[in-house]
């Protein structure tokens, strides 16, 4: 049966008022999942993220500087304040990832999703910004690298805005490959097409850009033009998905135009993929800030995700993933 991640400890994550990244937002996406039975969904208390799994991402002083933050509600920046109850809720959030992984890759499940927050893409090793703390996503694959064997993961970042914090972390090296689809120039002003990866890590990052206004099309066209082919030559061990849903027409910060149908096929399309490379695919999720298109797009990616349906095709090759093939298949010959 699929898992779903939860704590209680998200909504205790106060980040004051008119504050976008809000305890509503599970909130909403609770009403939505419970309303439809959690679509079957297992549900499982996330755990805290032990101190190993946090430090093989953030230096120790970092994790204590979030911890003593908290404690006195201190802020990181405008975007990103702190309340006494953020500590525990990142942590979770992390914990939650991580044992999501632990479910794909040692408890035989095919899929799952981590449904905590704060979101976790924006952070570096020692920074927190745009709502982050902990850099979730790439704990998690660090979990499954270093705790758990696995040689290889692909990471697929669609929520709305540059994964910075994971692309970072992971920019040298070949163990990660990420890919994050995202608009351009926009907020964080990182990811341009250019940015490869260096190092051992060149040709590991697939960074994506796509201007304001961009849709379903050349989403589906970027990962089965450009991810897929790519995934089946890396044969990763494990598929994360960065699942932020401010993409979605209706979010209030981005500019891009998904529909709530569109994570669903999204999601298809990772399955489907997973499927054929056998690699179990987790979501976590990051962005997403309309409270009604968050808790239905939440419940698209889950169906898609957990269902048979086919994946959706994307008919002609879309001038973004043209473009994106001109850059990266240098790397991946496709
Ligand atoms: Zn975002």
């Amino acid at each position: 049966m699929p898992l779903l991640l939860r704590h209680p400890s998200s909504l205790e994550h106060d980040t004051g008022p008119g504050h976008p990244e809000r305890a509503d937002r599970i909130r909403a996406i609770d009403a939505e999942l419970e309303s439809g039975g959690m679509l079957g969904w297992e549900v499982q208390e996330a755990p805290a993220a032990s101190e190993e799994q946090l430090l093989r991402v953030h230096p120790a002083a970092y994790v204590e500087r979030v911890r003593e933050m908290s404690a006195r509600s201190a802020p990181f920046d405008l975007d990103t304040p702190t309340s006494p109850g953020s500590y525990e809720a990142a942590l979770r959030a992390a914990g939650g990832a991580c044992a999501l992984v632990d479910a794909l890759l040692q408890g035989g499940e095919r899929t799952g999703f981590s449904v905590l927050r704060p979101p976790g893409h924006h952070s570096e090793w020692e920074r927190a910004m745009g709502f982050c703390l902990f850099s979730t996503v790439a704990i998690a694959a660090r979990h499954a690298l270093d705790g758990l064997g696995a040689e290889r993961v692909l990471v697929l970042d669609w929520d709305v805005h540059h994964g910075n914090g994971t692309n970072t972390i992971f920019h040298e090296s070949p163990e990660v490959l990420f890919a994050s689809i995202h608009q351009y120039p926009f907020w964080p002003g990182t990811g341009a097409l250019g940015d490869v990866g260096s190092g051992a890590g060149e040709g590991y990052s697939f960074n994506l850009p796509v201007p304001a206004g961009t849709g379903e099309a050349a989403f589906l066209s970027l990962v089965e033009h450009v991810v897929a082919p790519a995934a089946r030559r890396y044969r990763p061990d494990l598929i994360l998905i960065s699942a932020g849903f401010d993409a979605h027409r209706d979010d209030p910060l981005g500019g891009l135009v998904l529909d709530t149908e569109s994570y669903g096929k999204l999601a298809r399309q990772v399955r489907s993929l997973g499927e054929e490379l056998g690699a179990p695919v987790g979501a976590v999720l990051e962005g997403g800030y309309d409270l009604q298109a968050l808790a239905e797009s939440v419940a698209a990616t889950m169906s898609g995700l957990a269902g048979d349906e086919p994946a959706p095709q994307a008919v002609t090759v879309d001038p973004l993933a043209e473009a994106a093939l001109e850059v990266l298949g240098r790397y991946w010959d496709s």
